[in-house]
């Protein structure tokens, strides 16, 4: 069977029984591809009636070219996409992103459908973005009468995306969480429902706030041990089995040769893995977040300042070479913090 290629017309209207059947993934960059492929498997390859269709502002002829065969149909526009797909999930750079394809794309096109269909459509939203943007894009998705979780990812895009072993963080109604459960299992290990819609997207962040404080130590701690003499694969075993042990030491070690048994993004120059430019939009997010919630968080304001305009497409653990040039030019690295 060949690569189905053939654009959408729009349709849906009195369609709706193909329309239930039909799935539309949204966003086919880094995470999102893998993430498509993964549910395009698992729930559609084998099915002869229902419907698999991709969307997205530049990748989705690299998508299908890299599955031939695969019967996935392309929709030239989020708009489309939900006229064609009961269930709409959207893989998206950040709240701008998000905000453009459900302003001009999903929610008019959902504006326009019978009760009848939106009373049915769910949307999973899966990019990090803002709690708040999140939250007010629920609701519109929600007066059509449709539902929507805010469902982001913890896991990398091989390790995480790739292999099926994503963590979603899951915020809106039990009724949404429930149906969104059994397509997020297709992308994933585990389904945590944390709460109201936005609950998920403050979970990530808090995650990921942790995350871009602890690759910054980690990259300092390895930079110091190593000028004191010690080898980076005998300090990551010491710390990888002590009290320091942590994600950013033991699976994303900035340390080339530092995980003899792994292959972390600086074995391959950095390239993969989870971008600096992503990390920092995270940062931002939870000291915008932070303020707004009256919340201290400095070692997190202190982490986002760490930038360097080489390393924004390398993985964040290449904060390392940041310090180390940092080194070589003699200089203490120091983040300014406003005192409180
Ligand atoms: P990416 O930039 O690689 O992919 C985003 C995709 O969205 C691109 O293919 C782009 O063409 C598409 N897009 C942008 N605007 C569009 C529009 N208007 N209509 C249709 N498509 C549009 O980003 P990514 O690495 O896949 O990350 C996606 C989200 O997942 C981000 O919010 C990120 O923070 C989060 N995340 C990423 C990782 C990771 O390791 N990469 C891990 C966890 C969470």
């Amino acid at each position: 069977m060949k690569a189905s290629l053939r654009l959408l017309n729009a349709v849906a209207f009195g369609r709706s029984s193909q329309r239930s059947k039909s799935t539309s993934f949204i966003g086919l960059g880094r995470m999102g591809q893998e993430m498509a492929y993964n549910l395009f498997s698992k729930q559609f390859a084998q099915s002869k009636d229902s419907q698999f269709v991709v969307c997205d502002a530049v990748l989705r002829a690299f998508f299908i070219k890299q599955f031939p065969g695969a019967k996935i149909d392309i929709a030239g526009t989020p708009e489309e996409a939900t006229m064609t797909s009961q269930t709409i999930i959207t893989m998206l750079p950040s709240s701008p992103q998000v905000l453009s394809v459900y302003n001009t794309g999903i929610l008019p096109a959902l504006r326009m459908l019978p009760e009848e269909l939106t009373s049915k459509t769910l949307c999973i939203d899966s990019t990090t973005l803002d709690v708040d943007v999140a939250r007010s894009v629920a609701l519109d998705v929600v007066a059509t009468r449709s539902f929507m979780v805010d469902a982001p990812v913890s896991g990398g895009s091989s390790n995480g995306a790739k292999a099926g072993k994503l963590a979603f963080l899951v915020g809106g109604s039990d009724t949404a969480f429930k149906r969104s459960h059994p397509i997020l299992e297709n992308m994933g290990q585990r389904i945590i429902h944390c709460g109201p819609s936005g609950a998920g997207l403050a979970a990530k962040i808090c995650n990921n706030l942790i995350l871009g404080v602890q690759q910054i130590v980690v990259g300092e701690a390895m930079l110091l041990g190593t000028k004191l003499g010690l080898d980076p694969a005998v300090l990551s075993s010491v710390v990888g089995s002590s009290t320091g042990n942590c994600w950013s030491i033991s699976v994303n070690n900035p340390v080339p040769s530092a995980l003899p048994e792994q292959s972390p993004p600086c074995e391959r120059e950095y390239e993969g893995g989870f971008a600096t430019a992503l990390m920092l939009k995270d940062m931002g997010l939870a000291s915008n977040v932070a303020a707004l919630a009256g919340c201290p968080i400095p070692l997190g304001e202190a982490a986002e300042a760490f930038e360097h305009p080489n390393l924004a497409q390398k993985d964040f653990s290449s904060i390392y070479l940041f310090l180390k040039e940092m080194m070589k030019a003699g200089k203490a690295v120091k983040v300014d913090v406003e005192s409180p």
